[in-house]
């Protein structure tokens, strides 16, 4: 039960002790509950408080009170008790300084917070690596825009008008184009293929030139698909270029990537923008090319101790046909482009078995690769 001043049955010496005792104890005791600002505040309020404080009651029910011969040494007393209300009230508001600042203070001997440094994501180091390989024979880096044109995406690429490939299955298309004509009807490109348009309407004659970036297409997502992923293209155009060329650059580029001891090989393929076209396939750099790890078979290759590593072919004259203007003459010039993707290669490269790991944002995944 809270502590109440009550009148003073006598004004002894002894019973001016005890009611002062009484009334310490209790001060005390409230005392060592303030925890903080606000209990301090109501505990000042208390015992201070003009109106009805417990100072204010001692004062009237045993000072004011007192019989005339009592009265001083009930004042003495009052006073006693006034200065130790005061001073224990004082302290209090302290210790709750004190205590609140003790968790804000800052031990400076303890260990700082580590900020991990990032990392390059396993898919872009892939992607600048094989950028670097050509960066060393010459060639410069060109980017272009994500979302692009049908002309640029498709028709400059010598697509008809009615290829496959412009299918809703395939591509992915920005909404409410309709009232556009087609070739100006936005969608997200396929193939970074359209950065070597924009390059050669540019860039004169001669060019070598690599383009990284996002691609994406209407695939829905699974062990080996993404909608959205990277590719690496590149392209150089020159007069006297040929089939020998493009066969030279990129077997120097896929032993700089996977080790000297790599063979390539070229097997007929075909893209609407180079003619003639070619797959080309890169000696398993997982089992050597013998399709075999051990006694288990070797998974990447499917056994065949070759993996497909990216499409190319020499510029078909129809593609110069658009760009005609800018000294890409058919009859003058002529080049070879190449197209692989980077996460492709990282999957194999790092031996991961899912795509979908390297866009889940998984970081204790990610972190393997820091
Ligand atoms: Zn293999």
């Amino acid at each position: 039960m809270a502590y109440t001043v009550s009148k003073l049955k006598e004004y002894s010496a002894n019973a001016l002790d005890k009611a002062a005792e009484k009334l310490l104890a209790a001060l005390e005791k409230e005392a060592a509950e303030v925890k903080n600002e606000s209990d301090w505040k109501g505990f000042r309020d208390r015992w201070m408080a003009r109106k009805n404080g417990v100072l204010t009651q001692v004062n009237d029910l045993w000072l004011k009170a007192a019989p005339k011969d009592a009265k001083r040494e009930a004042g003495q007393k009052v006073n006693e008790l006034k200065q130790r209300v005061e001073q224990t009230i004082d302290a209090a508001l302290e210790r709750t300084k004190a205590g609140s600042g003790k968790s804000d203070a800052i031990d400076i001997s303890l260990p700082g917070i580590q900020r991990s440094i990032g990392a390059e994501h396993p898919v872009i180091r892939t992607a600048n690596e094989i950028v670097s390989v050509f960066r060393n024979l010459g060639y410069s880096v060109q980017e272009g825009p994500v979302v692009e044109t049908d002309y640029y995406n498709f028709e400059a690429l010598n697509f008809p008008p009615n290829h496959p490939a412009r299918d809703t299955q395939d591509t992915l298309f920005i909404a409410n184009q309709q009232s556009k004509p087609a070739r100006d009807r936005l969608l997200l490109r396929t193939h970074t293929s359209p950065v070597q348009i924009r390059t050669m309407e540019k860039l004169k004659p001669p060019i070598r030139i690599v383009i990284p970036g996002k691609v994406h297409r209407n695939d829905p997502p699974d062990a080996s698909h993404s909608p959205m992923f990277h590719q690496i293209e590149g392209l150089a155009v020159d007069t006297n270029i040929t089939f020998g060329d493009l066969k030279g650059t990129l077997d120097h580029a896929m032993k700089a990537l996977f080790g000297s001891s790599v063979k390539t090989h070229f097997r007929p393929s075909f893209f609407p923008f180079t003619e003639p076209s070619a797959e080309m396939m890169v000696s398993c750099f997982i089992c050597g090319g013998s399709g075999k790890r051990g006694s288990e078979p070797c998974r990447p290759c499917k056994q065949t101790g070759w993996i497909e590593i990216l499409g190319c072919g020499m510029v078909d004259p129809n593609v110069f046909e658009f760009v005609k203007d800018n000294g890409y003459d058919p009859k003058k010039v002529s080049g070879f482009a190449f197209g692989m993707g980077a996460d492709r290669i990282a999957l194999l490269k790092y031996g991961v078995d899912d795509i979908q790991l390297f866009f889940n944002g998984d970081v204790r995944f990610l972190r393997q690769f820091a």
